[in-house]
């Protein structure tokens, strides 16, 4: 049988060659952090320190009563400075505590390992992913407790991991699943044991053999875990063409992968999972890859979450003179930067840095209606109309051409030869209808 995959989609230039034979290396401490507190989707955290505190790496600075929320650690031990309003990288504004590290990375008081997987209940696993503050790893960021809690009357038999990472440049679940395989199946086990499934499936790009042998062999005498392989083609990750390759089930419209029965978590996800059960870690550092032409040693770190984009791609080797822009994420659903003195949060999977030459002028066209946006469309919309409607402000329209279900791939800007920016207006539209939905509920 050949690879598994989805009905649709495109074939961007990969370029993962850059970075994907690069080891993981620790990134320097950095002499300060800028935490963000909207680290994810759901209720931003409220700061439970205050400036002048000293804190200790681990510890919990800030916190939420909502449920949709996670909290957040200190990544580095030091000072707080200040409390201010800050730039987050998908262009809004928040809280964030500024914390000048100090040389020692003091590890706070009680963090050690709660448990092992088996006298751990599935209670006590989504207990301690949520306070350790782990969210989606994959860019999504939203947090992993909720999506492990099954409602009454939802039945789960499957976990899927997405090690799909087909997002072109990015590297790190490659790595991931190099580097630290055992890991990853001890993470799959919690999460297996936390939604009492026994059956899980990671699926992998065949654009990573290397992993793809390593991560059979680490599950080889691992009953109900597979490993299937996935056709490489954009965007094979998004959860709801994951489960449609790997199960042939269909999200129904306007629902979740857990009304067809299944719960879908990224490979580095796993990882941090792992680490909070058997070293009561929080969620303080993450992988990242800094690549493209623009830096002149791309590279896969480790860093510390609110370390600014600027020490991460000096660790890359710096800029390349003719770099031109800076995106947070892969180039298909990452967002450009205004300036280098934005921190990371939780989800920054990429810093991706394209040359001059690489970057083409703003420029669109008029629709020549090749219908190229409509062929290509994974969720078989109509990139086109649903770009008119959000122009426009139709948004009746838009919601009944399914805006709701348009997953914001870009496949459709990309495939575009009039260069419209076509998932940006639907984007935008599609805000707007689940405000509107929002205001009338
Ligand atoms: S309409 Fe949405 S789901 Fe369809 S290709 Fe465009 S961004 Fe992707
Ligand atoms: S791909 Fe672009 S030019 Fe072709 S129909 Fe869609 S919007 Fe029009």
């Amino acid at each position: 049988m050949g690879s598994l995959t989805f009905k649709q989609g495109i074939h961007p230039e990969y370029n993962k060659e850059l970075s994907n034979t690069k080891a993981f290396q620790k990134a320097k401490r950095p002499e300060q952090v800028i935490i963000s507190l909207q680290q994810h989707i759901g209720a931003p955290c409220q700061p439970l320190v205050k400036k002048g505190d000293h804190v200790d790496m681990g510890e919990k600075i800030a916190d939420s009563d909502s449920f949709v929320s996670a909290p957040i650690h200190a990544s580095v031990s030091g000072t707080v400075k200040e409390i201010k309003t800050i730039q987050t990288p998908i262009g809004k504004s928040s809280q964030g505590i500024v914390i000048d590290a100090d040389e020692e990375d003091t590890l706070a008081k009680g963090i050690a390992s709660p448990g092992s997987l088996s006298d751990l209940s599935p209670d006590d696993i989504k207990k301690i992913i949520r306070e350790a503050g782990i969210v989606g790893m994959g860019g999504a960021m939203f947090p992993t407790h909720v999506k492990l809690s099954i409602p009454e009357g939802k039945e789960v038999d499957h976990l899927i991991l997405n090690g799909a990472e087909c997002e072109p440049y990015l590297t790190v679940d490659h790595r991931m699943m190099i580097e630290r395989p055992n890991d990853i199946i001890y993470g799959t086990k919690l999460l297996m044991k936390a939604i009492s499934v026994s059956k899980a499936i990671i699926g992998i790009e065949e654009n990573k053999p290397d992993a793809i042998k390593i991560m059979k062999k680490a599950t080889a005498n691992e009953d109900g875990i597979e490993i299937k392989e996935l056709e490489t083609k954009y965007p094979q990750g998004g959860e709801k063409m994951l489960i449609k390759a790997l199960l042939d089930r269909t999200v129904p419209a306007g629902g979740l992968p857990l009304d067809i029965g299944v719960v879908v978590n990224n490979i580095t996800t796993a990882v941090a999972v792992s680490d909070a059960v058997k070293k009561g870690v929080p969620l303080i550092e993450r992988s990242v890859s800094v690549t493209g032409s623009g830096v002149n040693n791309p590279i896969n770190l480790i860093y510390r979450i609110g370390t600014t984009i600027d020490k991460l791609i000096e660790e890359a080797g710096g800029l390349t003179e003719d770099a031109s822009k800076v995106i947070l994420g892969g180039p298909m659903t990452g967002f450009a930067q205004p300036s280098l003195d934005i921190a990371t949060v939780k989800g920054t999977s990429g810093v991706l840095v394209l040359s001059k030459d690489e970057v083409a002028d703003f420029n669109p066209q008029p629709c020549i209606k090749c219908a190229r946006c409509v062929d290509v469309c994974p969720q078989y919309l109509m990139p086109v109309n649903l770009s008119k409607y959000a122009a426009k402000e139709m948004f009746d329209e838009l919601e009944d051409y399914q805006v709701l279900n348009c997953i914001e791939c870009g496949s459709c800007s990309f495939i575009c030869p009039a260069k419209r920016p076509l998932m940006q207006y639907i984007k935008v539209g599609k805000n707007e209808v689940i405000a509107k939905k929002r205001n009338k509920s």
